[in-house]
């Protein structure tokens, strides 16, 4: 049997800050786990209280470079580069938008610059929600749109994720393509949970209906709402199918 030649790792001294993987700075970043989601998300899947309010942690973001990521000790390799050229520099520079929804975007970028044009929809989603929250509505509109043109310039999309696009779609009004990429989804085989979700979807289009609406009114009266404790519930947003059979009580 051999023998590990270095000495086992031992946790940093309270002195060493994390290290950002692109520039080398290091800042105090603490850690994030929040308590699962007890109330139901919303069509998009922004996660219900408690997660819901905490975005501000969901993100570190290095002082120095900018470079944001959940956890900016790691980055892909291309990610330097991306943070380095002026789209990046520009992003950081655009004092109108919300700081915390720059996070988000500068996040989507290095993503999106990486080949992760999903998880960059994402990201950006995410910027679109904190823009909803302070009432930029023309903002969120742009950058659901955003999401939107990502998530379609990537794989196929799952029909979770063309829920999203539609969602998307319909919060920035964007009636046609949402009732027509809603139409599509429901004339496939969709899973029961997801028709009832695109259904609802086909109901606000209809009545012009932009606000924000969570997956507990597709649900079919009277609803059933089993407690979410009894469940092991992930902190990131995971899988709307199972997300819904949670909130239907059906598994
Ligand atoms: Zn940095």
């Amino acid at each position: 049997m051999s023998v590990p030649s270095s000495a086992p790792s031992r946790p940093p001294a309270a002195d060493v800050l994390p290290r950002c993987a692109v520039c080398g700075t290091g800042s105090r970043q603490p850690p994030f786990r929040p308590n699962p989601p007890e109330q139901a998300p919303d069509l998009d899947l922004r996660p219900g209280e408690p997660v819901r309010s905490t975005m501000a942690r969901w993100l570190q973001q290095c002082p120095s470079c900018g470079y944001a990521a959940p956890n900016i000790t790691k980055a892909h390799p291309a990610a330097a580069q991306a943070v380095a050229a002026a789209p990046f520099r520009a992003l950081m520079a655009e004092v109108t938008h919300p700081p915390l929804a720059r996070r988000f975007l500068a996040w989507a970028h290095v993503l999106e610059e990486t080949g992760a044009l999903h998880a960059a929809a994402e990201a950006t989603l995410h910027a679109a929600w904190v823009a909803d929250d302070l009432g930029k509505d023309d903002l969120a509109r742009l950058w659901r749109l955003d999401a939107v043109a990502l998530w379609r310039g990537g794989a196929p999309l799952n029909h979770e994720q063309t829920v999203r696009v539609i969602d998307a779609l319909r919060r920035a009004e964007a009636w046609g393509d949402a009732a027509a990429t809603a139409d599509q989804l429901g004339e496939t085989d969709a899973p029961e949970a997801v028709a009832q979700v695109v259904n609802l979807e086909i109901r606000l289009i209809a009545a012009r209906d932009a606000s924000r609406h969570t997956v507990a009114t597709a649900l079919p009266p009277p609803a059933r709402r089993p407690h979410v404790s009894h469940h092991q519930v992930a902190a990131r947003p995971d899988g709307l199918l199972a997300r819904l059979r949670r909130w239907l009580g059906r598994r």
